[in-house]
């Protein structure tokens, strides 16, 4: 009871907070086997971002349908849960100021063709069915893939200590 009370003030806080928008990234199977994890965590915690939870996880081809249920009903929409399926995904959270927003633009386009050099598919990835990294593409799918993807418990409430530093 005590927890839950305590859970609602934190979201209650985030939700005040400019810094506490959350999003959903996860380093798909072929960032994994390309050794690109540490890369990806990196470029987060570089930019400021706070990483509120983490997990190595292979995940059934159900759960994946459910991820990617907007997609249903497209060409590559198999294709893509069973290469999700395929091998082990780093799944995470990360939260601060407009971070859906930035990891998208630092993730960069769907296709790798169209993303810049010194976005993370821009620096990895030549093959649309290949581009190394998921990010959720608005707060509202933010939240459902949150949720989706881990426990409330699981998710950090804690304070940086060079917060002061990075925000004004
Ligand atoms: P994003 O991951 O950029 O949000 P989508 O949600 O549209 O893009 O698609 C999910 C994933 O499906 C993409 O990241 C990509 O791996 C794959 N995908 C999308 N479009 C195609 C396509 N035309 N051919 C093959 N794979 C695709």
């Amino acid at each position: 009871m005590v927890a839950t009370l305590l859970n609602i003030f934190a979201a209650f806080s985030r939700a005040m907070s400019k810094s506490g928008e959350r999003t959903f990234l996860a380093v798909k199977p072929d960032g994994v086997q390309r050794g690109l994890v540490g890369d990806i965590i990196s470029r987060f915690e570089k930019r400021g971002y706070k990483l509120v939870a983490l997990k190595l996880q292979q995940v059934s081809e159900d759960h994946l349908r459910k991820h990617y249920a907007d997609l249903k009903g497209k060409p590559f929409f198999e294709g893509l849960v069973k290469f999700m399926a395929s091998g082990p995904l780093v799944a995470m959270v990360w939260e601060g100021l407009d971070v859906v927003k930035q990891g998208r633009a630092m993730l960069g386009e769907t296709n790798p063709l169209a993303s810049k050099p010194g976005s993370i598919r821009g620096d990895y990835s030549i093959d649309m069915g290949r581009n190394i990294c998921h990010g959720s593409d608005s707060v509202e799918s933010a939240k459902k893939e949150i949720e989706l993807w881990f426990d409330a418990k699981d998710l950090c409430d804690y304070k940086k200590a060079n917060d002061v530093w990075v925000y004004e």
